[in-house]
């Protein structure tokens, strides 16, 4: 079976594409050029309100169930799927880019937090071709020498974590199109320098990283006030579906995109299989 599966499913209006061949995929748009934008229920519920961000989502060439929100209602929809973490895939890549000499850019976060991450990658892998660190507070006639460079230099992988949506639409402002994958992180500088811990596995396995999160950051609760609302936008929804009879089949019951002859807009292409069995994807 080609390693093509690739199902795009909706949330609230926006495309998550269910693939358990993630690594594959995001490898293929390193080379096709591509934005990558990591799904939660704040990003989904912010982009009901603000058209431009609901545009940058539609458009990017992969979407990724990142948050535990975003998987509850890919489920209540039939589908079988696990959580897709970002900060997991952008870890898988950077080992990738270790072995295969990929140049790397990362905007974003504090310098001090930066530069430790950075150090902290360059112990794991010294051969990391980490070519720019540029730091999230420029003075905002910065901004445009920075784009300037990073499409000069046509970095293959670019992480940035200036929290959601900025980075979703700065990503879509600066990268040029069909050369390097650029991927929004949002704190995972921070995680990489020490500075912020990721929730233990078991809290991770019980999607229960944000409660985590926000014991860490206290200051994060105005924005945990949005999972309510966005759980009453999807039950709703689903509801309409159910009962006006076009509830979504399992996905396990669909066609692959890939033998349907889906286009490579819906679902990026994945070039070849990963090397081991796929780590997140349908459970
Ligand atoms: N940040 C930045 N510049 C800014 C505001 C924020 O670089 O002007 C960084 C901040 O230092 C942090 C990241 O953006 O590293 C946001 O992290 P957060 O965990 O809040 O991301 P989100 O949950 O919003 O994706």
């Amino acid at each position: 079976m080609a390693p093509r599966e690739c199902l795009k499913a909706e949330v609230l209006g926006l495309p998550v594409h269910l693939t358990p061949h993630l690594l594959s995929a995001a490898e293929a748009l390193v080379r096709s050029g591509g934005h990558v934008v990591t799904l939660n229920a704040e990003m989904t519920m912010a982009a009901r309100n603000h058209a431009p961000l609901r545009r940058v989502i539609q458009r990017a060439e992969l979407v990724i169930p990142d948050g535990a929100g975003v998987v509850w209602a890919l489920r209540l929809q039939g589908h079988r799927l696990r959580r897709q973490p970002g900060i997991d895939l952008a870890e898988m890549l950077l080992d990738h880019a270790a072995a295969r000499g990929w140049r790397v850019a990362w905007v974003g976060a504090r310098d001090d937090r930066l530069q430790a991450a950075a150090r902290f990658w360059k112990r794991r892998h010294p051969q990391l071709r980490l070519q720019r660190l540029i730091h999230g507070y420029q003075p905002p006639d910065h901004w445009p020498m920075v784009e300037a460079d990073l499409r000069r230099q046509q970095p293959e992988l670019v992480f940035v974590g200036l929290g959601a949506p900025r980075q979703e639409l700065w990503i879509d402002k600066a990268r040029p199109l069909g050369h390097g994958l650029w991927l929004g992180v949002g704190g995972s500088f921070d995680v990489w320098s020490g500075s912020v811990r990721r929730a233990p596995t078991l809290m991770q396995a019980l999607q229960l990283e944000w409660f985590y999160r926000l014991l860490q950051e206290p200051g994060r609760w105005p924005r945990i006030l949005q999972l309510p609302v966005f759980s009453g936008h999807v039950l709703m929804e689903w509801a309409a579906a159910r009962f006006s009879g076009s509830r979504r089949k399992p996905a396990r019951q669909r066609p692959a995109a890939g033998r349907t002859g889906e286009s490579a807009a819906e679902c990026p292409p994945v070039e070849r299989r990963a090397d081991k069995p796929p780590e997140v994807g349908p459970g």
